[in-house]
């Protein structure tokens, strides 16, 4: 049975570790300690249990893929994991630490991934021990929903982990396509300057919250307006993506709009904290302007 090791448990790291034990893998899943990875597996059981709900899933299958997740205090219990994945908080400084970390246990033939947003692979792989074996893979949220991977290969990545990342992928039943170590890959690259379009139009007056939302998703046909869109990712997320293409391209046309930037500067970061473009204090989401 092949090992899967998850280094992060939140809500990427989570699902990451649900859909692997849901396709027969084993895995360690970790945190920053035992009580943390615990909890990411409780919210795994959670997930599971509604699909149980929905019949999506029989009962049989949900306890055979919670009993495939073991949760590890430390990332030394990484050391028999074929694959390891990083899916913690979106800081080189934190990734950078974890690679040392498992870097020193891992396998001789296993192959180092992460799942960043955002920040250079060929960067990162300098902090694990072997470059060649180290490799993007952007899983989409939630997970266990959207059928995307981007595989991202670094400067020094090797054939063989892209075909190893690759197959791991095909079992989780995502499609694969392939993006070079470019600031945003593909999807961040198109979409976030979308938003931060919509954002500009907003801040300029060209309409409010509820018609540009309203605008797109029935002229464009897409099934969020991008403000909606915007909170549901998180503002302070959606900043940090387009600074990162503003600064990895140096073209001004990925400059963040002035009221992205003051909407994140005044805690307003969308869904998760309550408040971004939409007030969801209430039933329903309310635009604010
Ligand atoms: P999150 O905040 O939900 O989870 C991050 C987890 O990492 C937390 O549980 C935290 O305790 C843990 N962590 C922090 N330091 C750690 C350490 N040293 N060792 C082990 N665990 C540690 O964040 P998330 O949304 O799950 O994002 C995780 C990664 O996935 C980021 O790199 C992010 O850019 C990427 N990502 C996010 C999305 C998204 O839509 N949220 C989509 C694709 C990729």
């Amino acid at each position: 049975m092949s090992i899967v090791g998850v280094i992060g448990a939140g809500q990427m790291g989570a699902g990451i570790a649900q859909v692997a034990a849901q396709a027969g893998y084993q895995v360690l899943l970790a945190d920053v300690g035992l009580e943390r990875a615990e909890a990411g597996k409780a919210g795994i059981a959670k997930a599971l249990d509604r699909l149980v709900t929905k019949e999506k899933i029989a009962a049989a299958d949900r306890d055979a893929a919670i009993a495939r997740i073991e949760t590890v205090g430390h990332t030394s219990g990484m050391a028999e994991a074929e694959i390891v994945i990083e899916a913690a908080t979106e800081r080189e400084d934190i990734k950078r630490a974890i690679f040392e970390q498992v870097g020193r246990v891992l396998g001789d033939d296993a192959v180092l991934a992460s799942n960043t947003s955002s920040i250079p692979i060929t960067r990162l792989a300098q902090a694990s021990p072997d470059p060649a074996r180290f490799v993007g893979v952007h899983f989409f949220n939630p997970v266990p929903v959207m059928g995307l991977i981007e595989v991202i290969r670094g400067l020094a990545t090797s054939d063989a982990t892209v075909a190893r990342i690759e197959a791991f992928a095909t079992a989780l039943g995502k499609q694969v396509v392939h993006a070079n170590d470019a600031p945003g890959f593909i999807v961040n690259r198109v979409l976030m300057p979308m938003l931060n379009e919509a954002c500009f139009a907003l801040g300029e007056g060209v309409a409010t919250i509820r018609d540009i939302d309203l605008a797109c998703q029935l002229g464009l046909n897409h099934p969020m307006g991008p403000l909606t869109l915007a909170d549901f990712i998180g503002l302070d997320t959606c900043l940090q993506i387009t600074r990162v293409l503003f600064e990895g391209t140096g073209d001004p046309k990925f400059r963040p709009a002035p009221i992205l930037v003051k909407y994140v500067e005044a805690g307003w970061y969308g869904r998760k904290t309550g408040r971004g473009f939409y007030d969801y204090s209430g039933e329903t989401p309310e635009p604010t302007r």
